[in-house]
Protein backbone atom coordinates (compact mmCIF):
# COMPACT_ATOMS: atom_id res chain seq x y z
CA UNK A 1 0.00 0.00 0.00
CA UNK A 2 1.08 3.64 -1.28
CA UNK A 3 1.42 6.51 0.92
CA UNK A 4 -1.96 8.35 2.47
CA UNK A 5 -3.71 10.09 -0.39
CA UNK A 6 -6.79 12.07 -0.76
CA UNK A 7 -10.05 10.89 -2.90
CA UNK A 8 -9.71 12.87 -5.51
CA UNK A 9 -5.43 11.32 -6.21
CA UNK A 10 -6.93 7.87 -5.54
CA UNK A 11 -10.27 8.47 -7.85
CA UNK A 12 -7.16 10.19 -10.60
CA UNK A 13 -4.88 7.15 -10.07
CA UNK A 14 -7.21 3.80 -10.45
CA UNK A 15 -7.69 1.71 -13.35
CA UNK A 16 -11.19 0.94 -12.81
CA UNK A 17 -13.96 2.69 -14.67
CA UNK A 18 -14.81 6.21 -13.08
CA UNK A 19 -18.38 5.28 -12.13
CA UNK A 20 -17.16 1.70 -10.48
CA UNK A 21 -14.60 3.76 -8.28
CA UNK A 22 -16.98 6.02 -7.10
CA UNK A 23 -19.32 3.46 -5.99
CA UNK A 24 -16.60 1.20 -4.55
CA UNK A 25 -15.20 4.49 -2.76
CA UNK A 26 -18.22 5.87 -1.43
CA UNK A 27 -18.72 2.38 -0.30
CA UNK A 28 -15.73 2.48 1.75
CA UNK A 29 -16.62 6.25 2.83
CA UNK A 30 -20.13 5.23 4.30
CA UNK A 31 -18.38 2.12 6.13
CA UNK A 32 -15.37 3.70 7.50
CA UNK A 33 -16.53 7.07 7.98
CA UNK A 34 -20.40 7.19 8.12
CA UNK A 35 -20.15 9.99 5.35
CA UNK A 36 -22.74 10.07 2.33
CA UNK A 37 -21.45 9.67 -1.77
CA UNK A 38 -21.14 13.34 -2.01
CA UNK A 39 -18.37 13.57 -0.13
CA UNK A 40 -16.52 12.12 -2.96
CA UNK A 41 -16.49 15.68 -4.67
CA UNK A 42 -17.32 17.85 -1.47
CA UNK A 43 -14.12 16.65 0.25
CA UNK A 44 -12.32 15.59 -1.83
CA UNK A 45 -8.59 16.68 -0.91
CA UNK A 46 -9.91 14.53 2.38
CA UNK A 47 -7.31 11.83 3.05
CA UNK A 48 -8.37 8.60 4.67
CA UNK A 49 -6.98 6.23 7.00
CA UNK A 50 -5.00 2.82 6.22
CA UNK A 51 -7.71 1.08 7.48
CA UNK A 52 -10.40 2.54 4.81
CA UNK A 53 -7.39 2.40 2.18
CA UNK A 54 -6.69 -1.27 2.71
CA UNK A 55 -10.71 -1.85 2.23
CA UNK A 56 -10.40 0.53 -1.17
CA UNK A 57 -7.51 -1.76 -2.51
CA UNK A 58 -8.60 -4.79 -1.15
CA UNK A 59 -12.67 -3.50 -3.23
CA UNK A 60 -10.43 -2.38 -6.62
CA UNK A 61 -8.38 -5.37 -7.03
CA UNK A 62 -11.15 -7.46 -6.61
CA UNK A 63 -13.29 -5.58 -8.98
CA UNK A 64 -9.98 -5.67 -11.30
CA UNK A 65 -10.56 -9.67 -11.14
CA UNK A 66 -14.02 -9.64 -11.97
CA UNK A 67 -16.31 -9.61 -8.94
CA UNK A 68 -19.56 -8.05 -9.44
CA UNK A 69 -19.89 -4.45 -7.72
CA UNK A 70 -23.16 -5.48 -5.87
CA UNK A 71 -21.35 -8.30 -4.34
CA UNK A 72 -18.28 -5.91 -3.23
CA UNK A 73 -21.43 -3.44 -1.84
CA UNK A 74 -23.25 -6.59 -0.51
CA UNK A 75 -26.74 -4.34 -2.01
CA UNK A 76 -28.73 -4.09 -4.68
CA UNK A 77 -31.26 -1.61 -6.22
CA UNK A 78 -34.22 -3.27 -7.57
CA UNK A 79 -37.85 -1.64 -8.85
CA UNK A 80 -38.65 0.82 -5.60
CA UNK A 81 -36.23 -1.32 -2.59
CA UNK A 82 -32.83 -1.95 -2.30
CA UNK A 83 -32.01 -5.72 -1.57
CA UNK A 84 -28.79 -7.11 0.54
CA UNK A 85 -26.87 -9.38 -1.70
CA UNK A 86 -24.13 -12.03 -1.31
CA UNK A 87 -22.84 -15.26 -3.44
CA UNK A 88 -25.51 -17.66 -3.32
CA UNK A 89 -28.01 -15.75 -4.59
CA UNK A 90 -28.67 -13.95 -7.82
CA UNK A 91 -27.77 -10.28 -8.61
CA UNK A 92 -31.68 -8.97 -9.41
CA UNK A 93 -31.68 -7.47 -13.00
CA UNK A 94 -33.50 -4.55 -14.24
CA UNK A 95 -35.06 -6.46 -16.75
CA UNK A 96 -36.66 -8.24 -14.12
CA UNK A 97 -38.67 -5.54 -13.29
CA UNK A 98 -41.31 -5.89 -15.79
CA UNK A 99 -42.58 -8.70 -13.61
CA UNK A 100 -42.62 -6.58 -10.99
CA UNK A 101 -44.61 -4.15 -13.42
CA UNK A 102 -46.57 -6.90 -15.08
CA UNK A 103 -47.81 -7.96 -11.76
CA UNK A 104 -48.80 -4.57 -9.96
CA UNK A 105 -51.40 -3.68 -12.95
CA UNK A 106 -52.85 -6.64 -12.65
CA UNK A 107 -52.72 -6.21 -8.76
CA UNK A 108 -54.67 -2.95 -9.23
CA UNK A 109 -57.17 -4.32 -11.59
CA UNK A 110 -57.93 -7.18 -8.54
CA UNK A 111 -60.04 -6.00 -6.04
CA UNK A 112 -59.95 -8.81 -3.84
CA UNK A 113 -57.03 -9.87 -1.65
CA UNK A 114 -54.92 -10.98 -4.10
CA UNK A 115 -52.13 -13.69 -3.70
CA UNK A 116 -49.05 -14.07 -5.56
CA UNK A 117 -46.69 -16.85 -5.93
CA UNK A 118 -43.26 -15.91 -6.61
CA UNK A 119 -40.81 -18.91 -7.81
CA UNK A 120 -37.34 -19.41 -7.61
CA UNK A 121 -37.05 -16.42 -5.43
CA UNK A 122 -33.09 -15.49 -4.87
CA UNK A 123 -32.73 -12.24 -3.18
CA UNK A 124 -36.69 -12.48 -2.80
CA UNK A 125 -36.41 -9.46 -5.11
CA UNK A 126 -39.78 -10.18 -7.15
CA UNK A 127 -41.72 -11.07 -3.73
CA UNK A 128 -40.26 -7.92 -1.74
CA UNK A 129 -40.74 -5.90 -4.68
CA UNK A 130 -44.18 -6.57 -4.95
CA UNK A 131 -45.03 -6.65 -1.00
CA UNK A 132 -43.42 -2.84 -0.69
CA UNK A 133 -45.62 -1.41 -3.70
CA UNK A 134 -48.86 -3.44 -3.08
CA UNK A 135 -49.72 -3.37 0.68
CA UNK A 136 -52.91 -5.76 0.38
CA UNK A 137 -51.44 -8.57 -1.39
CA UNK A 138 -49.97 -11.76 0.24
CA UNK A 139 -47.11 -13.41 -1.44
CA UNK A 140 -45.51 -16.62 -1.20
CA UNK A 141 -42.18 -17.40 -2.30
CA UNK A 142 -40.11 -20.74 -2.78
CA UNK A 143 -36.40 -21.70 -3.47
CA UNK A 144 -34.93 -24.75 -3.39
CA UNK A 145 -31.52 -22.91 -1.76
CA UNK A 146 -31.78 -22.76 2.31
CA UNK A 147 -28.72 -20.41 1.71
CA UNK A 148 -30.72 -18.31 -1.13
CA UNK A 149 -33.58 -18.21 1.17
CA UNK A 150 -31.83 -17.07 4.45
CA UNK A 151 -30.78 -14.32 2.37
CA UNK A 152 -34.42 -13.16 1.19
CA UNK A 153 -35.49 -13.88 4.78
CA UNK A 154 -32.54 -10.79 5.75
CA UNK A 155 -34.12 -8.91 2.98
CA UNK A 156 -37.76 -9.24 4.38
CA UNK A 157 -36.64 -8.32 8.12
CA UNK A 158 -34.89 -5.69 6.65
CA UNK A 159 -37.33 -4.15 4.75
CA UNK A 160 -40.31 -5.19 7.25
CA UNK A 161 -42.18 -6.85 4.93
CA UNK A 162 -41.70 -10.46 7.03
CA UNK A 163 -45.47 -10.13 8.04
CA UNK A 164 -46.49 -9.88 4.45
CA UNK A 165 -43.93 -12.70 2.55
CA UNK A 166 -43.74 -16.13 3.48
CA UNK A 167 -40.86 -18.08 2.70
CA UNK A 168 -41.02 -22.02 1.57
CA UNK A 169 -37.93 -23.99 0.88
CA UNK A 170 -38.21 -26.71 -2.15
CA UNK A 171 -37.55 -27.21 -5.73
CA UNK A 172 -40.78 -25.16 -8.07
CA UNK A 173 -44.04 -25.71 -6.11
CA UNK A 174 -42.58 -28.89 -3.88
CA UNK A 175 -43.41 -27.27 -0.68
CA UNK A 176 -47.28 -26.28 -1.46
CA UNK A 177 -50.36 -28.03 -2.02
CA UNK A 178 -52.42 -28.52 -5.10
CA UNK A 179 -55.32 -26.24 -4.37
CA UNK A 180 -55.09 -23.82 -6.76
CA UNK A 181 -54.69 -20.54 -4.23
CA UNK A 182 -53.05 -17.75 -6.17
CA UNK A 183 -53.88 -14.89 -8.42
CA UNK A 184 -50.78 -14.25 -10.00
CA UNK A 185 -47.80 -17.38 -10.76
CA UNK A 186 -44.27 -15.30 -11.19
CA UNK A 187 -40.63 -16.75 -11.82
CA UNK A 188 -37.50 -15.77 -13.18
CA UNK A 189 -35.98 -19.13 -13.25
CA UNK A 190 -31.99 -20.54 -14.07
CA UNK A 191 -32.66 -19.63 -18.10
CA UNK A 192 -29.44 -20.05 -19.82
CA UNK A 193 -28.24 -23.29 -21.83
CA UNK A 194 -25.33 -24.77 -19.98
CA UNK A 195 -23.34 -24.79 -23.22
CA UNK A 196 -23.95 -20.75 -23.59
CA UNK A 197 -20.26 -18.91 -23.56
CA UNK A 198 -21.75 -16.12 -21.77
CA UNK A 199 -21.19 -18.02 -18.54
CA UNK A 200 -17.68 -17.83 -18.56
CA UNK A 201 -17.39 -13.85 -18.74
CA UNK A 202 -18.11 -11.00 -17.03
CA UNK A 203 -19.52 -10.79 -13.61
CA UNK A 204 -21.27 -14.32 -14.79
CA UNK A 205 -18.37 -16.09 -13.32
CA UNK A 206 -19.04 -14.99 -9.88
CA UNK A 207 -22.82 -15.82 -9.91
CA UNK A 208 -24.58 -19.02 -7.59
CA UNK A 209 -24.13 -21.32 -11.62
CA UNK A 210 -27.35 -23.03 -10.20
CA UNK A 211 -29.64 -19.46 -10.27
CA UNK A 212 -28.44 -18.82 -14.32
CA UNK A 213 -28.52 -22.04 -16.05
CA UNK A 214 -30.73 -25.29 -16.12
CA UNK A 215 -27.72 -27.42 -16.74
CA UNK A 216 -29.36 -28.17 -19.88
CA UNK A 217 -30.60 -26.35 -23.03
CA UNK A 218 -32.48 -23.16 -21.32
CA UNK A 219 -35.81 -24.57 -21.25
CA UNK A 220 -36.45 -27.27 -18.80
CA UNK A 221 -36.92 -25.02 -15.68
CA UNK A 222 -39.28 -22.69 -17.76
CA UNK A 223 -41.24 -26.35 -18.83
CA UNK A 224 -41.31 -27.50 -15.45
CA UNK A 225 -42.82 -23.95 -13.94
CA UNK A 226 -45.43 -23.68 -16.71
CA UNK A 227 -46.82 -27.27 -16.75
CA UNK A 228 -48.10 -27.36 -13.41
CA UNK A 229 -48.96 -23.62 -12.87
CA UNK A 230 -52.97 -24.50 -13.54
CA UNK A 231 -52.58 -26.64 -10.40
CA UNK A 232 -51.86 -23.57 -8.48
CA UNK A 233 -53.68 -20.75 -10.26
CA UNK A 234 -57.16 -19.68 -9.83
CA UNK A 235 -59.42 -19.61 -13.08
CA UNK A 236 -58.49 -16.49 -14.68
CA UNK A 237 -55.43 -16.19 -12.84
CA UNK A 238 -52.01 -14.75 -14.75
CA UNK A 239 -48.85 -16.41 -15.02
CA UNK A 240 -45.66 -14.20 -16.20
CA UNK A 241 -42.32 -15.96 -16.82
CA UNK A 242 -39.02 -14.13 -17.91
CA UNK A 243 -37.06 -16.02 -20.19
CA UNK A 244 -33.91 -15.40 -22.76
CA UNK A 245 -33.78 -13.45 -25.39
CA UNK A 246 -34.50 -15.59 -27.83
CA UNK A 247 -36.82 -17.98 -26.09
CA UNK A 248 -40.22 -16.29 -26.56
CA UNK A 249 -41.58 -18.68 -29.30
CA UNK A 250 -40.17 -21.50 -27.60
CA UNK A 251 -41.67 -20.05 -24.00
CA UNK A 252 -45.20 -19.84 -26.01
CA UNK A 253 -45.11 -23.24 -27.27
CA UNK A 254 -44.92 -24.06 -23.87
CA UNK A 255 -47.81 -21.67 -22.40
CA UNK A 256 -50.05 -23.26 -25.43
CA UNK A 257 -49.54 -27.06 -24.64
CA UNK A 258 -50.30 -25.95 -20.94
CA UNK A 259 -53.68 -24.57 -21.85
CA UNK A 260 -53.35 -21.23 -21.02
CA UNK A 261 -55.31 -17.94 -23.18
CA UNK A 262 -54.32 -14.71 -23.66
CA UNK A 263 -50.86 -15.01 -24.08
CA UNK A 264 -48.64 -11.89 -24.19
CA UNK A 265 -45.13 -11.17 -25.02
CA UNK A 266 -43.17 -8.20 -22.96
CA UNK A 267 -40.20 -6.18 -24.19
CA UNK A 268 -37.49 -5.60 -21.96
CA UNK A 269 -35.51 -1.62 -21.95
CA UNK A 270 -33.13 -2.66 -24.54
CA UNK A 271 -36.14 -4.09 -26.88
CA UNK A 272 -35.61 -7.92 -26.50
CA UNK A 273 -38.46 -10.07 -25.66
CA UNK A 274 -38.23 -10.44 -21.87
CA UNK A 275 -41.65 -11.80 -20.50
CA UNK A 276 -44.93 -14.22 -21.38
CA UNK A 277 -47.63 -13.41 -19.62
CA UNK A 278 -50.46 -15.69 -19.94
CA UNK A 279 -54.30 -16.51 -18.17
CA UNK A 280 -55.54 -20.12 -17.24
N1 LIG B 1 -36.08 -14.27 -8.48
C1 LIG B 1 -34.76 -13.81 -8.29
C2 LIG B 1 -34.46 -12.66 -9.22
O1 LIG B 1 -35.16 -12.44 -10.17
C3 LIG B 1 -33.74 -14.93 -8.49
C4 LIG B 1 -33.81 -15.56 -9.84
C5 LIG B 1 -32.80 -16.68 -10.06
O2 LIG B 1 -32.05 -17.04 -9.16
N2 LIG B 1 -32.81 -17.21 -11.25
O3 LIG B 1 -33.55 -11.90 -9.03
Amino acid sequence: MGKTQSLRSLLAQTMLPPNEARILLAHVLEKHYQLPRSALLSRDDMQIHSDAQIQWEDLQSRRLRGEPIAYLVGKKGFHEIELFVAPGVLIPRPETELLVEIALKEISQLNQEVRILDLGTGSGAIALAIAHSAPHVKVTATDQSPDALAIAKKNAALLKLESRVQFKQGSWYESLSDDAPFDIILSNPPYIAHQDSHLERGDLRFETISALTDHAGGLSCLEEIIANAPRHLKNDGLIAVEHGFDQSEAVISLIKTAGFSDIQKHLDLSGHDRVVSARK
